[in-house]
C-alpha cells in the first residue's frame, strides 16, 4: 500500500504573494541536498524550501522538516513511514511514503524549482514528472541525463521548462555560455581533479579499498559519486551530461586532469577563445548559482587567493589505468541505450564495491560484460530506456551473485 497523501494538506507556509522561490530538495539529507539547505538558511529572504525528501534516513529528514517547515515530504522506504509522520504530523507537515510518492509530490503546484539531488537512476522518473509539471530544475543528478538525456531534454524543452546544472563543470560551462547565445561552441573542456589514485597504477589499484576510495582530495561528497570520481568514471558520466545539457557532439567534448580543482571547466569558442570559470571547490556555489539564476547573491564563501595558490597543472587522463573513462566514452560515442547500460551496470559494480564484494578493477570488467551482453538499441522510447536499466542491473548483478 502506498501510504501517500494520508494527510489533509495544512500548514504550508508559503502564503499568497509570497514572493520568495518555492525550492523542492529531491534528496535532501544527501551531501548536495544539505549544502542547498545551507544556502536556502542563508538567503531566507529569497528562497523558502517546500518540499523535501530522503530515501531511508528519517531522522534527518525530520530534523529538517522541524526546522524548514515544508509543506510536504516524502521518506521513500516505508518502514519509516510512521516514525515520520508522528514526528511531523502535529507540525502539520503532510508526509508521503515511497516509491511512487516522490512522483506525486513532483506533481504537486507547491514549487517552482526542484533541486534534483537524489543520487542514481532513481532521480530520473521524479525529475520528468517535475518537467511535466512545468517546474524548472536545478540538476545535480546527472545520471537523469545518461540514461535518457534526449527524452528528457526535449520534454524540458517542449514544457520551456529550464534545466540548470549543478554539477559544478557544467555549471562553469553554463556560466561561460552566459551572454554567448548566438555564438558557437567549437569545444568544451571538462576538468578532472583526477581523484584520490591520480597517478597510480593498476597494481596498486587492485588492492585499493573502499575507505580508501572514499577519500577525495578536493571534494566531500556521496559516497556514490566519491567511487566514481576515484574510478574516473564520474568524468565519463559528465561527458554525456553535457553532451545533451549544451547539445554537444561528442568530439567536441575533451576531458584534462587539473589537480587543483579551481578552473571548475572551459569554453572554447570558433575564434579559438577559451573561457573558464573559476573558484574554490565548494558545491555551495554552483547550487546557489542554480537556484538564484540569472542573479548572482553575494555570499561569505571564502575567496581564491592567487597569491596563495602555486600552480594550476593540467595533464592528460590516464584511460588505460583508468578504463572506466574509456568504457564511457565508447558509450558517448556509440549512444543509443548504451550509456543507460553503462549506468545501470555502475550504480551495480559501485554498490558491490563499497560492500567489498568486488575490487576496486573488478568494477570495469562488470560494466565492459554488460554492456557486451545487453542488446543495442540505437534509438530507445522511454520505456526502452527504463527496460535496458533493469536488464542490464540484473545481469550485472548476476556477476556479482547479488
Ligand atoms: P548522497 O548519497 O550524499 O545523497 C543522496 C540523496 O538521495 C539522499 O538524500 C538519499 O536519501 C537520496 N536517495 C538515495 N537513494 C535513493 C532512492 N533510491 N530513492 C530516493 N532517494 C534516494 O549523494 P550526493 O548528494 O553526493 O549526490 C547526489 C547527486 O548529485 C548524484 O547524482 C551526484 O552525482 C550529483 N552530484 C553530487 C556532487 C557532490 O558534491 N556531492 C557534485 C556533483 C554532482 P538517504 O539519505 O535517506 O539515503
Ligand atoms: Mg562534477
Amino acid at each position: 500500500m502506498n501510504p501517500a497523501i494520508q494527510q489533509k494538506p495544512s500548514g504550508n507556509q508559503v502564503g499568497a504573494g509570497e514572493h520568495r522561490k518555492r525550492i523542492a530538495i529531491f534528496g535532501s539529507t544527501g551531501s548536495i541536498g544539505t549544502q542547498a539547505l545551507d544556502v536556502i538558511e542563508a538567503n531566507s529572504d529569497k528562497f523558502v524550501v517546500t518540499i523535501l525528501t530522503a530515501h531511508s534516513n528519517h531522522q534527518l529528514l525530520i530534523e529538517q522538516a522541524l526546522k524548514f517547515r515544508p509543506y510536504a515530504v516524502v521518506i521513500v522506504d516505508e518502514t519509516k513511514y510512521n516514525a515520520t509522520r508522528q514526528a511531523l504530523s502535529s507540525a502539520g507537515i503532510q508526509v508521503m511514503a515511497g516509491e511512487q510518492a516522490l512522483e506525486d509530490a513532483a506533481a504537486l503546484d507547491k514549487y517552482d524549482m526542484m533541486l534534483a539531488a537524489i543520487v542514481g537512476f532513481a532521480g530520473l522518473k521524479p525529475t520528468l514528472k517535475a518537467i511535466e509539471n512545468g517546474r524548472s530544475i536545478a540538476l545535480a543528478n546527472k545520471e537523469t541525463l545518461v540514461v535518457a538525456g534526449d527524452i528528457v531534454m526535449q520534454r524540458a524543452v517542449e514544457k520551456r521548462t529550464p534545466v540548470i546544472p549543478v554539477d559544478s563543470e557544467h555549471s562553469a560551462i553554463f556560466q561561460c555560455l552566459v551572454g554567448e547565445t548566438r555564438n558557437r561552441i567549437e569545444k568544451i573542456v571538462l576538468t578532472a581533479s583526477g581523484g584520490p589514485f591520480l597517478g597510480k597504477k593498476p597494481n596498486y589499484l587492485v588492492n585499493v579499498k573502499r575507505e580508501h576510495a572514499l577519500q577525495h582530495p578536493n571534494w566531500n561528497m556521496g559516497a556514490k559519486i566519491s567511487i566514481d570520481s576515484a574510478t574516473l568514471m564520474n568524468k565519463g558520466l559528465e561527458m554525456i551530461e553535457a553532451k545533451w545539457l549544451f547539445n554537444l557532439k561528442p568530439e567536441q567534448i575533451q576531458v584534462v586532469i587539473h589537480p587543483q580543482s579551481i578552473i571548475h571547466s572551459m569554453v572554447q569558442f570558433e575564434d579559438g577563445s577559451l573561457k573558464a570559470q573559476m573558484g574554490l571547490p565548494d558545491m555551495k556555489l554552483p547550487i546557489q548559482y542554480a537556484m538564484a539564476f540569472p542573479q548572482r547573491i553575494p555570499n561569505a564563501f571564502p575567496r581564491f587567493d592567487f597569491s596563495k595558490s602555486a600552480q594550476l597543472s593540467f595533464e592528460p587522463p590516464d584511460i588505460k589505468t583508468f578504463r572506466n573513462l574509456g568504457i564511457a566514452m565508447e558509450a558517448l560515442y556509440k549512444g543509443g541505450n548504451l550509456p543507460a547500460v553503462l549506468n545501470a551496470a555502475n550504480e551495480i559494480s559501485v554498490f558491490g564495491f563499497l560492500r567489498n564484494r568486488i575490487g576496486f578493477l573488478d568494477m570495469t570488467e562488470v560494466i565492459e560484460r554488460t554492456m557486451q551482453k545487453i542488446p543495442f538499441i540505437a534509438k530507445p522510447t522511454l520505456e526502452e530506456y527504463f527496460e535496458s536499466d533493469a536488464e542490464a542491473r540484473n545481469f550485472a548483478a548476476s556477476l556479482l551473485n547479488l
